[in-house]
């Protein structure tokens, strides 16, 4: 399988990750890659970016070498309610992509299954994010049956993440069961690397072989064929505006 695009990247304004936007770009060209996506971290997660990092990917040029770059967040999932982290600004969409996921460090409240089905429910109905970030986590587990196709009913990419299985440990038979829910309800995913380092950009070597081991259709991917991924683009974000 081909793939065109690896929208989870982070650079090193996330501080604990090793790269620059710029080595980011020439890996994912090295691979032949056409969009990239910079997404660091935001809010609670340790010594992230602050407001006016993210304000001012605006300098960030939409190609770099024959590589688009959607200027992007990984924004945290605070609690039950389902609010994110996202600077005030970029609710008026300034941003190309907008991943939510559940980090430990930033949600606060109980979590068990009743509350993480309702703040995914919660994030599904936000216009603003465009991807379901590695949802799988152990101690974060929700009602994939019930919320999987209200994130396919608002337009939300599940998210693959081929880092999961090496840092979020324990997760692989959550992510399967969501991979395989996800199939059921004919609902887009997109694999991407979640790379903290330029080499890892690309590589999903973990993911495609979950994804294997499912037999998910390759017309559910939506980052393995540029013609969805652009019609993505261009119906859910403002990159081509
Ligand atoms: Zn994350
Ligand atoms: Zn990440």
């Amino acid at each position: 399988m081909k793939f065109i695009a690896d929208t989870h990247c982070h650079t090193v304004a996330s501080s604990h990750a090793y790269s620059t936007i710029l080595e980011n770009v020439q890996e994912a060209k090295k691979k032949g890659f056409k969009y990239i996506a910079m997404t660091d971290h935001t809010g609670d997660v340790p010594e992230s970016p602050k407001v006016w990092y993210f304000h001012n990917l605006l300098v960030i040029p939409k190609e770099i070498d024959g590589v688009g770059i959607l200027r992007g967040i990984e924004s945290n999932v605070l609690g039950p309610s389902g609010r994110i982290d996202i600077p005030e600004f970029s609710k008026g969409n300034e941003l190309d992509w907008v991943i939510s996921s559940i980090h430990d460090v930033a949600w606060t409240g109980a979590h068990g299954i009743d509350e993480c089905t309702n703040a995914w429910i919660n994030v599904a109905k936000n216009p603003v994010v465009n991807v379901i970030g590695h949802s799988g986590l152990v101690n974060f587990k929700y009602n994939y049956e019930e919320v999987i196709p209200i994130f396919r009913d608002n337009n939300k990419l599940v998210e693959i993440n081929a880092s999961s299985f090496n840092v979020r440990r324990g997760c692989y038979e959550n992510c399967k069961k969501i991979a395989e829910i996800c199939k059921k309800s004919n609902t887009p995913v997109i694999v991407n690397s979640d790379s903290h380092i330029a080499c890892h950009v690309g590589r999903f070597d973990s993911a495609l072989s979950l994804l294997k081991e499912v037999n998910f259709p390759e017309n559910l991917i939506i980052n393995s064929n540029l013609e969805s991924f652009e019609n993505y683009l261009r119906n859910h974000t403002h990159f081509f505006n």
